[in-house]
């Protein structure tokens, strides 16, 4: 018995009597379709009903006022989904003399439908060998296959796309895909999924191997954060300050010029003035000569780079290093002062 068979025979058991689903007409299935896109089953059904009495079909949808679909959506949140919905019954009435588009390609090309929607819409109207994905089937097929590959990485996705069509029973796509989704919702949830009733766990990787919990894995979304660097390479004519980078943080070891950080991106006029402060300048005249900016994009920093050319009639005493310009290049900076230094020097 394949994956597909038993999870067929499973949902002929157990599945929930929804309305959407004792019909194949494609603008009631395409309607239950827009409504649970973010919504769950309970909180959809009642404005289901209310659409479908208002609206039995697309025709009279597309002549429906915006009021009218807005006060009927009240509630139930991403009101772009009813506009979206408005738009593409109009579009269809004008422009398809009212037929719903009868094949994948062109009901992925409505507004507001994305690949999952388009499969259901395929597959369930129109028995379409299209399988669904979502974060019901990586779920399943990701702990059943005892898959690691993270469900939100493109590679995963690739993946668990091909895995679902290859699973798909392309006789009976409509049932197949009803039943991934039920079994999903139901039975293999993401959390306490109900293994000890479930058909699947003699041949579940995730179940025999005790990984349920770890299984589907999920990349973690680094978070960027912004740093916003001033640079100050105060010149006599022949010397500079440098420091050396302390062994925490980014660029450990590393040498760099006198830095001012600020926690928001502020404006040059108002960097001067903690300029002026630094010890290097305080109480002397200088001219800044130039001004530079750049974005250097590390794996999770975005750091916002500026570098202030002062010049100065002669180095004051400070805690940093003096060098010989010429001689900037005897020492290791990071590849953003680097490359200034060198288009100065
Ligand atoms: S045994 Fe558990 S984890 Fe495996 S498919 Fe069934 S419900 Fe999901």
């Amino acid at each position: 018995m394949t994956i597909s068979d038993t999870l067929k025979n499973w949902y002929k058991n157990n599945a929930r009597d929804l309305p959407w689903r004792n019909t194949n007409d494609a603008y009631l299935i395409w309607l239950s379709e827009i409504i649970l896109q973010q919504t769950r089953v309970e909180q959809g059904l009642p404005y289901y009903l209310a659409f479908a009495k208002a609206f039995p079909n697309l025709q009279k949808l597309s002549k429906a006022s915006e009021d009218q679909v807005l006060k009927l959506w009240q509630g139930l949140g991403y009101y772009s989904r009813a506009r979206n919905m408005m738009f593409t019954a109009q579009q269809i009435a004008n422009h398809n003399n009212g037929i719903f588009p009868n094949n994948y390609k062109d009901i992925l090309a409505l507004k507001g439908v994305g690949p999952y929607t388009a499969a259901a819409i395929a597959s369930f109207a129109f028995g379409l060998p299209y399988a669904v994905v979502d974060g019901n089937v990586f779920r399943i097929l990701s702990r059943y296959y005892g898959v690691e590959l993270p469900i939100n990485s493109t590679k995963g996705k690739k993946y668990f796309e091909v895995l679902a069509q290859k699973v798909l029973d392309i006789e009976n796509p409509a049932t197949h895909n009803q039943a991934i989704m039920e079994f999903g919702s139901l039975l293999c949830k993401p959390k306490n999924p109900d293994c000890n009733s479930c058909p699947l766990s003699d041949s579940c990787v995730a179940f025999n191997q005790k990984r349920i919990a770890l299984l589907p894995i999920k990349e973690k979304k680094l978070k960027i954060q912004n740093r916003y660097l001033h640079y100050i390479l105060l010149n006599d004519g022949k010397r500079i300050f440098i420091e050396k980078r302390d062994y925490s943080g980014i660029w450990k070891g590393l040498y760099q010029l006198p830095l001012i950080e600020t926690v928001e991106n502020i404006t040059v006029d108002n960097v001067i003035p903690l300029i002026m402060e630094n010890e290097i300048l305080k109480n002397q005249d200088f001219e800044l000569k130039e001004v530079r900016e750049k974005i250097h994009k590390l794996t999770h920093r975005n750091l916002h780079i500026r570098f202030y050319w002062i010049e100065i009639a002669e180095m004051p005493k400070a805690n940093y290093l003096s060098i010989l310009c010429s001689d900037w290049n005897d020492y290791a900076f990071p590849q953003p002062i680097h490359q200034f230094l060198s288009s100065i020097f």
